[in-house]
């Protein structure tokens, strides 16, 4: 095969489900949003529905309409961006239930849709959607006797346990929503980890899902095996890859790789990353290409026919540090070339 296999475990996936479920006594959504992280929302969500996961959320209601055609009626599908201009027709057809967040949205959904299921986000001090506490002190009331599905809310610095931002949240949010009789929610994975204080009747996890931070004993999900194009002999002094930025300091093997930027293999991560021949690490030299990557096999017995860059070596979180960024970013980046492979017992 010339093209790298991304290997999706899907029994990794429900596991570490089982384990944040287990870390609560809420109930326990998942959220799916671009494309399950990345990694396939319509078989994601297929997978949690087999162990009893029956609420979804997503970003936008379009990918609430394709999680739709996948899952079927039954489950829920939430939609954080709320009920946006446009988005009427396919919310009630996709009985999507928006999460309305400013009292426009609420005017809209009211006047479009006044039967349809709906649920609230305030704002609770992270700034990026939902009411702020005057909006709704104005319309609780109104909204309240509507029967939302759900009050909610996000935090802003929740995979910082000692952040005083998340008490400040939490007691905003408990001003906000004291006393209502709507299920609430504050935590997604990192809410959870700080606490039964946090979490009140639903969580709402996303990446400890898929085998991210902050969710440290996460089980990993993801595998990514890229075959070997050719192996070459680099002599003592000679370069290596674009701008010459790795240069032979004793005769050297070099495999290059079949996947690059394009990939979602981000250059920043430069050489700060290796790959994995069996148990031998490879070290990334040169530069990262778009679709090419360049590694020290020299320590390899034999040339090794495709080597691991992601999996029981190196985690995404390992990946998302040597490129300065979030193992979110390095999930959600993971590239279209790939051959998917979805396993599970
Ligand atoms: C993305 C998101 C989540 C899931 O967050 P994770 O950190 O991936 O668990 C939960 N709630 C909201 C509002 C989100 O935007």
């Amino acid at each position: 095969m010339a093209t790298a296999t991304l290997t999706i475990d899907l029994d990794a996936l429900i596991s570490n489900w089982r384990a944040l479920d287990a870390l609560t006594e809420a109930q326990t959504a998942a959220v799916v949003k671009a494309d399950g992280y990345g990694l396939g929302a319509d078989r994601v969500a297929r997978a949690l529905m087999r162990v009893g996961v029956n609420r979804f959320f997503v970003a936008v209601a379009e990918e609430g309409a394709a999680l739709r055609q996948a899952v079927g009626p039954k489950p829920e599908i939430n939609v954080f961006g709320g009920h946006m201009a446009g988005d009427t027709d396919m919310i009630s057809d996709m009985m999507l239930t928006p999460m309305l967040n400013s009292v426009n949205q609420i005017v809209r959904h009211f006047e479009a849709l006044p039967n349809h299921p709906f649920g609230v986000q305030l704002d609770t001090g992270m700034n990026r959607l939902g009411l702020e506490e005057a909006e709704w002190a104005a319309v609780a009331q109104t909204v309240l006797t509507r029967s939302p599905t759900l009050v909610m809310s996000h935090l802003a610095c929740a995979d910082e346990p000692e952040h005083p931002m998340n008490p400040q949240q939490l007691a905003t949010f408990k001003r906000l929503t004291d006393g209502i009789s709507v299920p609430r929610s504050l935590a997604a994975t990192g809410g959870i980890l700080l606490g039964s204080g946090y979490h009140f009747d639903l969580t709402r996890p996303g990446v400890g899902l898929y085998g991210g931070m902050p969710f440290v004993e996460a089980a990993p999900v993801t595998g990514l095996s890229i075959p070997v194009v050719q192996v070459r002999e680099v002599a003592a002094g000679e370069s290596v890859g674009y701008s010459n930025t790795w240069i032979a300091e004793r005769d050297s093997r070099v495999a290059t790789i079949s996947a690059g930027y394009a990939d979602g293999l981000i250059r920043a991560m430069g050489s700060n990353v290796s790959v994995f021949a069996d148990e031998i690490r490879c070290p990334v030299i040169g530069r990262v290409s778009m679709d090419l990557i360049t590694v020290d096999v020299t320590d390899v017995e034999q040339d090794p026919k495709s080597v691991e860059l992601l999996g029981l070596h190196q985690s995404v979180d390992t990946v998302a540090e040597a490129a300065g960024t979030i193992g979110y970013e390095i999930l959600t980046s993971l590239g279209a070339r790939y051959y998917r492979r979805y396993k599970s017992a």
